[in-house]
Formats: structure tokens, C-alpha cells, sequence
């Protein structure tokens, strides 16, 4: 049997769950994507991973997608001299570029000149994801002085998050480069931007990957909300990073940015995924606190596709304990009478297209004849993108004869996706969805199904095609 949750799951892959037991144990748990974080591990790493989950989804045959996540232009300061220093409060630190000499309790390095010329005095420098906090005094191009706001324990390479300042950045570092194009050539499904400032960040991307995986942009810095809309135009799909959101930004505005991005995606079809600390605690405990239980169903009665796991899966002590619960908090969460009301109500209006138009029509149809499942037969994924827009009750047959597309649908909610023989007219399309209906057990004799599609078939993005079938 399928798995009977909507909302997905994606599980980040690590030294706690890359052997082939573990992996197989989290597809049957629930997970339908993985996550493979090059901010950590080796090509090598990488590459033994992704070919066990290839080998996993061959044998349970159910198409199982694959995200490689760039670590992005990551800020770090350099090392240290003789281990961690205080810093006090209120006392002057300096950072400079100069990589080579070792750190002490008044100066540490921090090898990026861009962002010195970016920096300005009464600039705030996050060390640490968020835990110490200097102010800019004054800066020139290789160094900036600084006043220990909040002190604390600063250790070798700590992360720095330079939250009000757009910087002079690509997206892409020359590591990321490597990694994208060793990526792609594995054929991974999606490719996730960390740190994406704007649109143009993702046009850079996509030109380089050229369609050959879906891009994601991870929204974790306050100037990508401030293009939100922009961004969400040149992307497929988004992240809402709250790891490195919460630290650039106040904790408290965090959940009603996640509401807004998530309302947004839901307005424009493109799959958005809710993640970070969604289950802290299981990194060291096989039970959930009960206010992580909460804020995934909250991220599941606001309709998100997917909600992920991050060290709770790649280097926890529970990683399937974590992909089970999750399963659980969902599957709960969506048999909840108001779950259906609270879709309902965080619906929006189609636009006025033709795939829009197709996908709310096969919504009506299935509201008015209890189908039994809605079929997108789709061979970019476009239709079954469209009916999955409209959050129906039925589930959704993501039909494909493009086992790339059925792979990249595993992201998507409440699509289900399998991968089916070419077609070359409708009554045979109508014959392979019928077929396929029956063997997924979506549905059984005497029962409808609607269809949508797109004429002519294999022509990407031309979702025009709406059939309502009778299974014989
Ligand atoms: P990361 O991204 O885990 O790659 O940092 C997610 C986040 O920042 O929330
Ligand atoms: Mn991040």
C-alpha cells in the first residue's frame, strides 16, 4: 500500500543513517525524499549514498527523490591560537583577513574580503547561529573593529551571519560549483541554493543546471524575504530554512514568515518545504518534546509539501524513530475534521490559465462525483503540480513515463507518484490510467476516476486535458 500522508517527508542523510538497513528502514517509515547535505562528508560519501537509495528504490519500486543541498556562501571565522576565548561583553574585538596568524581573545580572522567592503559601522556581526553578537565600530577593506555585544565561548570556525547587509555574494562558491557539477552527474532531482539573496542567485543556478533537477531556494536571510516574490517567480520549489532565518532574523517573527511563505507557495503551485529543529530533541531522545510535535502539525494544517528532518535523521541517535514519528504527527494531524477546514480556508483562487483553469476543474469534478483518484498523466509534472495546487481530498496519481519527473514528485503533497509506459492518444491514456489506478490500489471496479493531461503528450508544461473515467 502507498503511504496514506499528504504531506511529505524529507530526511537528511549522515554518518547515522547511510547504511543500506537504515535507509531502507526510513523509506518504509515514510520518508519520500533524501537529503544529501554538502556542508558535510566527501564526494565519495555522497556518491555511496545516493546509489543505495537508487538501489532501494529499484527494489522497493517506488520512485524516491533525491535533493543535494549546497552548503552556499557560508561565512566562517578562522582558528584559533590556543582553543576557545571568552569574549567578554562590552570589550573590543577585531576581525581581519589575515588567515594565516591564529586568533586570540582580541582578534580572530574571518578570510571573506567582500564582506568588509560591505560592512558599515553600527553593522551586526552573529557568531555561533546567533549566540554572540559583535557591532561594527569602524571598518576599512581588511578589517572591521568591533564592541562585544552579547560575549560568550568563541571557537575555530564558527559560523558568522551578517543579517542586515545584502553581500556582494553569488550564491554559488567554487565549492558549490564542484559539487553541483558532480551532483548532476550522479542525476540527482533537486538542488537546493543555501543563502539566496535574489532572484538572479537562482536565474545563475538554473543556468548551470539546465533543467536536468529542480531548483529549490532556501530562504534563510531577511534580504530574500524582502524579494519573496521575486524569488518565488525564477524558483521551482522553496525552502523555509529556519536555522539560518532564525538567527538573521528575531525568533519571534519567524512563524509568521513561515506562514507567509508557505501561503505563497500554495497561491503559485510550487512545493514548499518547512525545515529545521522540527524535531530537535530527537537527536538525543526517541520521543519528540511536545512542542515539536506542534509546530509540525502546524506546518501540516498550513499545508506545506513536506516537512524535513535535519541531525534528527543524519547524525541522531533515532534517525527512524524521528522519520516514524513525523509520519505519525502527519497522518494524525490530516485525519483531524478541521485539518480539511483549515486547507479550505488557506485556499486561494486559481489564476487565469488553462493549467490552473484544468487543475480547479478536476478538483470540482472530484467534489461532485467521489472519485476514487485524481490521475495528473504528466510528463514534466506540471498537471499533477496544478491538481496538487488545489489540496483535494482524493489522493493523486502522479503518472509518468519520465522516471526523473516521478522522482521529483516525491517532494510534492499529496502526489503520488509512478512511473508508466509512453502514450501516444487519449483512449490510451485513459487505458494506462485506468490500469494504473487499479494496480496502486487507488481504485476499484465501478469507481471514477478523474484525469488531467496535457495535449500534445510528451510537450512539457501544456496541462489542457480533463477525462472523467468509469473503471470497468
Ligand atoms: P542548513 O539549512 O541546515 O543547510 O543550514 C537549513 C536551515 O538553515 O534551516
Ligand atoms: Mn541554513
Amino acid at each position: 500500500m502507498p503511504h496514506s500522508h499528504h504531506a511529505k517527508i524529507v530526511a537528511t542523510l549522515g554518518p547515522a543513517s547511510a547504511d543500506r538497513a537504515t535507509i531502507t528502514a526510513l523509506v518504509r517509515a515514510g520518508a519520500n525524499v533524501f537529503r544529501l547535505n554538502f556542508s558535510h562528508g566527501t564526494h565519495a560519501d555522497h556518491r555511496q549514498r545516493f546509489e543505495l537509495i537508487r538501489a532501494i528504490e529499484a527494489e522497493l519500486g517506488r520512485p524516491i527523490g533525491i535533493l543535494l543541498d549546497l552548503q552556499g556562501p557560508k561565512l566562517r571565522i578562522g582558528s584559533f591560537a590556543q582553543g576557545p576565548v571568552q569574549l567578554l561583553d562590552g570589550a573590543a574585538f577585531r576581525l581581519d583577513l589575515d588567515a594565516a596568524r591564529p586568533g586570540d581573545a582580541t582578534r580572530a580572522s574571518m578570510p571573506h574580503p567582500q564582506i568588509f567592503a560591505a560592512l558599515k559601522p553600527g553593522a551586526e556581526l552573529l557568531l555561533d547561529d546567533g549566540k554572540l553578537k559583535l557591532e561594527v565600530q569602524s571598518c576599512g577593506a581588511d578589517h572591521a573593529d568591533t564592541r562585544v555585544v552579547n560575549g560568550g565561548l568563541l571557537s575555530d570556525r564558527k559560523g558568522v551571519n551578517v543579517p542586515g547587509v545584502v553581500l556582494p555574494l553569488s550564491a554559488l562558491t567554487e565549492k558549490d560549483r564542484a559539487d553541483l557539477d558532480f551532483g548532476l552527474s550522479l542525476g540527482v532531482d533537486w538542488v537546493a541554493l543555501s543563502f539566496v539573496q535574489r532572484a538572479a542567485d537562482i536565474t545563475e543556478v538554473k543556468q548551470i543546471v539546465q533543467g536536468r533537477a529542480g531548483i529549490v531556494a532556501k530562504l534563510e536571510k531577511p534580504a530574500a524575504i524582502d524579494s519573496l516574490e521575486a524569488i518565488l517567480a525564477e524558483t521551482d520549489a522553496v525552502m523555509v530554512a529556519r536555522g539560518d532565518l532564525g538567527v538573521e532574523m528575531p525568533a519571534e517573527q519567524v512563524p509568521a514568515i513561515q506562514k507567509r511563505i508557505v501561503r505563497a507557495c500554495r497561491r503559485l503551485g510550487k512545493p514548499v518545504i518547512v525545515a529545521t529543529q522540527m524535531l530537535e530533541s530527537m537527536i538525543a531522545a526517541p520521543v519528540p518534546t511536545r512542542a515539536e510535535a506542534s509546530d509540525v502539525a502546524t506546518a501540516i494544517y498550513d499545508g506545506a509539501d513536506a516537512v524535513m528532518l535535519s541531525a534528527e535523521s543524519a547524525s541522531g541517535r533515532f534517525p527512524v524513530e524521528s522519520v516514524a514519528m513525523m509520519a505519525r504527527i502527519i497522518a494524525q494531524t490530516e485525519a483531524d475534521p478541521h485539518y480539511r477546514d483549515a486547507l479550505d480556508a488557506s485556499h486561494t483562487p486559481p489564476s487565469a490559465n488553462t493549467a490552473d483553469a484544468i487543475g480547479h476543474a478536476a478538483h470540482a469534478v472530484a467534489g461532485l462525483l467521489d472519485v476514487a483518484a485524481m490521475v495528473a498523466y504528466t510528463s514534466s509534472g506540471a498537471s499533477a503540480l496544478r491538481m496538487a495546487r488545489e489540496r483535494p481530498r482524493a489522493r493523486i496519481l502522479g503518472m509518468t513515463p519520465n522516471p526523473a519527473t516521478a522522482r521529483r514528485l516525491a517532494l510534492v503533497w499529496g502526489v503520488h507518484p509512478v512511473l508508466c509506459q509512453d502514450v501516444t492518444n487519449v483512449s490510451e491514456m485513459t487505458e494506462v490510467a485506468i490500469q494504473t489506478a487499479v494496480t496502486q490500489q487507488f481504485a476499484a471496479s465501478g469507481q471514477t476516476i478523474v484525469i488531467a493531461a496535457g495535449m500534445p503528450f510528451g510537450a512539457s508544461g501544456s496541462t489542457n486535458l480533463l477525462r472523467i473515467a468509469q473503471v470497468g
